[in-house]
């Protein structure tokens, strides 16, 4: 008897961990201690959120714009955009894309030259890294299909949003250029809470939510000087050296294992690992997850930090221009030249056009 509960006990314990290693971390974030990525139920239909602005420590941050003082060094910013290759290796493992750090990438540096080689666009599109974009939020209320109601969460906890681009950022984008008012949705004064529409969708086992409609309603003020004591987005990343996604890389390539793993084909693979559990795991209560809200608006505040709110006409970043074009590059480099640049993914509009360009000037 003795023996049976002891071993319940250690099963129990096991899979509690092996859970929350499953879920709340993927293996290229290193979070500080008391902050985890936020998960939401397949239940799930809305979900209220919060986006804080956090404070930039990249030098280089993707999103930097240094005429407009967007993105810079100690400006505050609502997202930190991350490039990952997924479906690395035996293990299916996922990493940073090193060269968004100024490094080498292995991976990157294949691609290109399979393309130069001639390889079909189903060989090497798996090769091109996910753009995500990691935001710091504070989720308020969920709706769920089941009790059919809002609910809300009973404290303000902080939390990693981990999202693809193409099943969040994007669709945020279209909803501020449709609403321009909404620009300074993040700011700790006048923010906005994000009413969002999910869809879920299924790839192999996986389900993962994809955000199809964004509203913006009035949210209560957050205390500013909370900025301070907020993590910085652009320091939680496990950065692989060149060696090591080399040797990770080509340990399928090498074996043939190919064959069994699952192909990238939708960039989704990462996610439901992110969301696709219950919110109803316990946190530790470690500062600066609780949030301190101010709600005595001071009208003469200095909005220099906020380098967005300044012009409310001016999006608060800036999006590539879509180019109509036949026989042109949209972003001005050499026609033909597919696959030799980083705008070269797979959100190029002429990349077909391209590809036979190159090929018929063989
Ligand atoms: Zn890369």
């Amino acid at each position: 008897m003795r023996e049976k509960s002891n071993f319940a006990e250690k099963m129990k314990k096991h899979l509690q961990k092996r859970k929350q290693k499953d879920v709340s971390n993927v293996n290229y974030l290193n979070l500080p201690k008391g902050l985890d990525v936020f998960r939401v139920d397949e239940d799930v239909k809305k979900l209220k959120i919060d986006i804080l602005l956090y404070k930039v420590t990249d030098k280089n941050h993707p999103d930097a714009d240094f005429n407009e003082g967007v993105a810079v060094e100690n400006s505050l910013w609502y997202r930190r955009p991350i490039d990952i290759h997924q479906g690395v290796g035996i293990n299916n493992l996922s990493f940073v894309c090193p060269s968004m750090f100024g490094k080498k990438c292995p991976i990157c540096e294949y691609r290109k030259k399979r393309i130069d080689e001639g390889a079909d666009k189903e060989e090497f599109k798996k090769y091109y890294p996910q753009h995500r974009s990691i935001y710091l939020i504070i989720p308020r209320a969920f709706y769920s299909k089941s009790n059919d109601r809002w609910e809300s969460y009973k404290e303000d906890h902080l939390y990693i949003w981990n999202m693809s681009n193409k099943n969040f950022q994007d669709e945020l984008e279209a909803a501020l250029e449709d609403s321009p008012e909404n620009y300074s949705f993040a700011c700790y004064k006048g923010g906005k809470t994000l009413v969002l529409s999910l869809k879920w969708e299924k790839l192999g086992k996986t389900t993962f939510p994809v955000v199809k409609h964004i509203e913006f309603v009035d949210r209560e003020d957050y205390d500013e000087n909370v900025a301070d004591k907020l993590p910085s987005l652009d320091n939680i990343f496990n950065i692989p050296s060149y060696d090591e996604l080399k040797a990770k890389f080509f340990e399928i390539d090498d074996t043939e294992v190919n064959e069994n793993v699952e192909p990238v084909e939708d960039d989704e693979i990462v996610a439901p690992a992110i969301t696709r559990l219950t919110k109803s795991v316990e946190y530790e209560s470690v500062e600066p997850k609780k949030m301190v809200r101010n709600i005595k608006v001071d009208e003469d505040e200095d909005e220099d930090a906020l380098p967005f709110v300044k012009d409310e006409n001016e999006p608060p970043f800036a999006k590539p221009t879509k180019v109509e074009t036949k026989g042109k590059c949209p972003f001005g480099f050499k026609f033909g030249d597919y696959g030799k640049h980083d705008e070269c993914d797979s959100d190029c509009d002429v990349w077909e056009e391209c590809i036979k360009f190159k090929k018929r000037s063989k």
